[in-house]
């Protein structure tokens, strides 16, 4: 697994699960997002009310998840969690829905992977709170329409841009997560040592920050990583010295980038000439799904300013041709 890859596995959501904030306050980051949701928060309180049905969007390891529980710890309701892809089927998404109470915060992740006819299940109940159980097959079938207590609905998704329209506009509100900059991954990286009761020094704090690609996630696994070697090496402190060792062997460069990315890079320079070459044919050369090289790598990659997105594909800046210690060979983008 690459350690910079911002999804995750069983052990170590119990581990994160000890990491994630509680309330917006201690939630570092993401400023516009948090104020935002206070507000709507805040008001749904003083109406008694639930709130807007909230849209998440952003790449993983943001806080999508996070944001989710502290929704429902700041309305103090309990939460239920499912996702798209465990909704194959809109009698699956009817059993979830006509066991909530009012109030419930339903959190649906990878909301983006749910199938069709339990989008449209789901668009009328967040609109009406109202679903229609079928009952019997064929032609002797019926619908029995079962009223349901308000709830809210907060969905999480990778892919804002592939929810269809009808569903998107069921959401009062939503957030648009970015990247984080270095200072709030470094407000979070402290915290979380503190946590884990790691020993750590702000030179070693700021080395993992800067090279976390802007998401939590992987700056909380670097943390580890950085851990790991400063025990290892009989030294109880994760300073710049164990975070240069650990990261230069876990392959992440100083910008970050991984071997995903450098060999995103790669591929785009050498083989293709600097672009622009399609995504599909980018993600066959790199031995990887169109999927992956579109969530995980590429979207670092552009706002970063490695790669360019054109409608003829994608390209590489000069910054890409210079991270690779490379000319590029005529005058390029950026
Ligand atoms: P997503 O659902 O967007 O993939 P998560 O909410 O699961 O991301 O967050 C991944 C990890 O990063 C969690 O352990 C969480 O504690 C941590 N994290 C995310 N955002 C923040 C933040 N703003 N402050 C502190 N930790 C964060």
């Amino acid at each position: 697994a690459r350690v910079v890859d911002a999804s995750t596995t069983d052990e170590e959501r119990r581990i994160e699960a000890a990491l994630r904030p509680r309330r917006l306050a201690e939630f570092p980051g993401q400023q516009r997002v948090r104020d935002q949701l206070g507000l709507v928060l805040e008001a749904a309180r003083r109406r008694q009310s639930p709130p807007d049905h909230v849209l998440l969007s952003g790449p993983p390891g943001l806080g999508k998840t996070t944001l989710a529980m502290i929704i429902a710890a700041e309305l103090e309701q309990p939460m239920r969690i499912t996702s798209g892809p465990a909704i194959q089927h809109a009698g699956d998404l009817a059993a979830v829905l006509s066991s909530l109470a009012e109030g419930e915060v339903l959190f649906l992740d990878e909301i983006h992977r749910m199938a069709r006819p339990a989008e449209e299940m789901l668009y009328l109940a967040m609109e009406d709170f109202r679903v229609d159980v079928i009952v019997g097959k064929g032609p002797g079938a019926t619908a029995i329409p079962l009223e349901l207590p308000p709830f809210t609905v907060v969905g999480a998704t990778t892919r804002a841009g592939l929810l269809p329209a009808p569903l998107r506009d069921r959401f009062g509100f939503t957030g648009h997560l970015d990247y984080y900059n270095t200072k709030d991954l470094q407000l979070i990286l402290t915290r979380s040592a503190g946590l884990l009761e790691i020993e750590s020094t702000p030179d070693g704090i700021h080395e993992i920050a800067s090279r976390s690609r802007g998401t939590p996630r992987i700056a909380n696994r670097l943390l580890r990583r950085v851990r790991d070697w400063a025990q290892v090496h009989g030294q109880h402190i994760v300073d710049e010295e164990a975070a240069l060792a650990a990261l230069e062997l876990f392959d992440v460069d100083q910008q970050g980038l991984d071997r995903l990315d450098r060999a995103v890079l790669e591929a785009l320079c050498k083989r293709f000439g600097g672009g622009p070459v399609g995504l599909s044919t980018l993600a066959v050369a790199v031995g990887e799904e169109p999927d992956t090289v579109e969530t995980v790598a590429e979207p670092y990659l552009v706002r970063e300013g490695y790669i360019v997105r054109t409608p003829r594909g994608r390209s590489a800046s000069r910054m890409a041709w210079e991270h690779l210690g490379l000319t590029p060979p005529k005058p390029v983008a950026g």
